[in-house]
């Protein structure tokens, strides 16, 4: 579903991405992890096109990314980025009925008025959805954001770190919903994350990231190993089995 080959990506003289390659199959959940700095949003946002790439291809459901039309590449890949850009007059619903712009071209039918309320249900923000943006905590503004790319309808979704400003509830909420995103809806789901127990429980492959480079990538088993997160975060971790959940303890 999504061929990324030899990306590499510079700036001046400091080499962010560094022949990155990595296929990911149509479904299921990917977590990336990795230090701050890793390339994760680099990545994501080459391969979303918001970002020119210095090398490389990327492919999603066979389309290259270079060269396909805007329209065609935002019915098949949505993103949520990080830090997005407040238009605090908007309220919720307008947000998340520009999520249907590709499919709308901004003249809302019946359907796409159905699919941004359901949108909107899905994050449980249905009793706010006439709020605006600048009314809400910055939790409530994280699931309208993640509301209006799950509006887009795409076979692939792709956010970076949309756990930010997420209370506990709403957090586990949130991966619970990308699960049956992806496991309900057939929906390839991409997703940076720094908990790498939320990584564990919910993803059905990790990829770990560190200076530019995949350093490794696999099923969570693999990755959730004292050794291997040792390696990718220098940090003492321990590994424990909690009612059937592979966590790693690394709070202090
Ligand atoms: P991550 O998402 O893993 O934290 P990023 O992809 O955001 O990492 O950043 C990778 C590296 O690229 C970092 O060292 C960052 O400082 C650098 N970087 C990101 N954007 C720019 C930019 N516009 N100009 C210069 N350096 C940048």
């Amino acid at each position: 579903m999504i061929e990324i080959a030899h990306v590499s990506k510079s700036y001046g003289a400091t080499r962010v991405l560094d022949d990155v390659s990595l296929s990911l199959p149509a479904g299921g959940l990917t977590a990336v992890i990795g230090p701050n700095g890793a390339g994760k949003s680099t990545l994501l946002s080459i391969v979303a096109r918001l970002l020119p790439m210095d090398s490389g291809q990327v492919h999603v459901g066979g389309l290259d990314v270079s060269r396909a039309p805007g329209q065609v590449l935002a019915r098949r890949m949505a993103i949520l980025r990080q830090n997005n850009a407040l238009t605090p007059r908007l309220t919720v619903g307008e947000l998340v009925a520009f999520g249907r712009f590709p499919h709308s071209r901004g003249r809302l039918t019946a359907a796409d008025h159905e699919k941004v309320a359901q949108a909107i249900g899905y994050v449980d923000l249905g009793p706010l959805a006439h709020r605006f943006l600048d009314e809400l905590s910055g939790g409530q503004r994280q699931r309208a954001f993640i509301a209006m790319v799950l509006a887009q309808d795409t076979d692939c979704l792709l956010l970076d770190e949309p756990l930010n400003a997420l209370d506990l509830t709403h957090a586990a909420a949130t991966m619970r919903l990308l699960r049956r995103a992806a496991d309900e809806l057939g929906k390839t789901v991409v997703v940076v994350i720094h908990d790498i127990n939320f990584a564990s429980c919910h993803a059905d492959r990790i990829v770990a990231m560190k200076d530019g480079r995949i350093v490794r990538h696999g099923p969570p088993e693999a990755i959730m190993q004292a050794d291997v997160l040792a390696a990718i975060y220098g940090l003492a971790v321990t590994i424990h089995e909690v009612e059937g959940m592979r966590l790693a303890a690394y709070y202090r």
